[in-house]
């Protein structure tokens, strides 16, 4: 077992973060490395307050998206948390629960190349231990447009395990991808409405060459499907060039480019209020974003971009 180190008041590892798949355990090692970072300080004769612990809450198959999150997480506290959890809560039936990637070695031997010092990856036993967890937090009507009209539950789903990881590792901050957007606005919702203490900070969309953004799901892509899926964030490129004529203007633009592309069934092209969430009218000014859904074969992909309607 790789023993965390600690530097200039933030831990690092040499080698491998440990792996922790216990509640018990984490707390545990959370509560040492806070204590050992709070001596050296004061060997050092430093102030500061109670080290501060960072979430970055992932379902694992970890990609460059994923590690931003990690590397914001790590400029924003003194040690960080990556839980690895492929959440059955917020997958419906029917969809890629038994196909989701699984990698735990490669995403903890990526993890020590940016010093993260504890992976917890719990199993769905020890988060549901009856099956499926009796209390749910209940995600409201925003949890049920778009990928929630799509995807039943899964935002009750998400919103469960968020708070359920929140409360085992007591994070001050949690990174999240501003891919997800819909997820970002429900989080922050819910932290509000039941009075969290975590706060959230929020990473933009990080795009392979050729603008797909990032995600574990890329991997059942084939090439010829890759190549098409590359529309949907040439459509939201294109959208954003012309926000300046509006929202119609706008959605024909990304439609343009989307349409066009057998591969690519598109589920929902929407602009939002950032505010509530809610789809805009044609005279809508202001901040907005554009969120795409569509199917290339099996692949769900969602994206995003934000609109400044003048
Ligand atoms: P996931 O493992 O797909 O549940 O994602 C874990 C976190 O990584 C979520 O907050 C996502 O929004 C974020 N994320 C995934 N892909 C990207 C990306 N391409 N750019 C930025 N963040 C991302």
């Amino acid at each position: 077992m790789t023993q965390p180190q600690h530097t200039g008041g933030r831990v690092n590892v040499l080698t491998k973060p440990e792996v922790i798949g216990t509640i018990e355990e984490l707390r545990s090692r959370l509560t040492d490395a806070q204590s050992r970072i709070e001596s050296e300080r004061a060997e050092r004769g430093e102030a500061g307050g109670t080290p501060r612990v960072v979430l970055v809450p992932t379902m694992g198959a970890l990609h460059a998206g994923h590690l931003a999150l990690v590397r914001r997480g790590r400029s924003l506290g003194d040690i960080v948390v990556v839980s690895i959890f492929v959440n059955p809560l917020q997958f419906g039936v029917g969809e890629d629960l038994g196909s989701y990637p699984r990698m735990l070695e490669a995403d903890v031997a990526a993890l020590a190349a940016e010093g993260v010092p504890f992976v917890f990856a719990p199993t769905s036993q020890l988060m549901y231990p009856d099956g499926a967890a009796s209390t749910r937090v209940v995600a409201g009507a925003v949890g049920s447009l778009f990928e929630g009209a799509a995807r039943p539950g899964h935002f009750d789903g998400m919103l469960t395990v968020v708070a359920k990881l929140f409360n085992i590792v007591g994070p001050d901050v949690a990174v999240f991808g501003q891919k997800d957007a819909q997820q970002v606005f429900l989080v922050e919702r819910m932290l509000a409405d039941l009075d969290f203490r975590t706060r959230i900070e929020i990473v933009p969309i990080v795009r392979e060459d050729g603008g797909l953004a990032l995600s574990s799901r890329n991997r059942a892509l084939e090439p010829a499907q890759r190549a098409a899926a590359r529309a949907l964030s040439a459509g939201l490129e294109a959208a954003a060039s012309v926000a300046a004529q509006g929202v119609g203007a706008a959605l024909q633009a990304a439609h343009a480019r989307i349409d066009v592309q057998p591969l690519v069934k598109l589920d929902y092209l929407v602009v939002v209020d950032p505010q509530t969430f809610l789809p805009v009218g044609g005279e809508h000014h202001g901040p907005a974003r554009m969120l795409v859904a569509a199917l290339v074969g099996h692949t769900r992909l969602i994206d995003n971009v934000a609109l400044d309607l003048p």
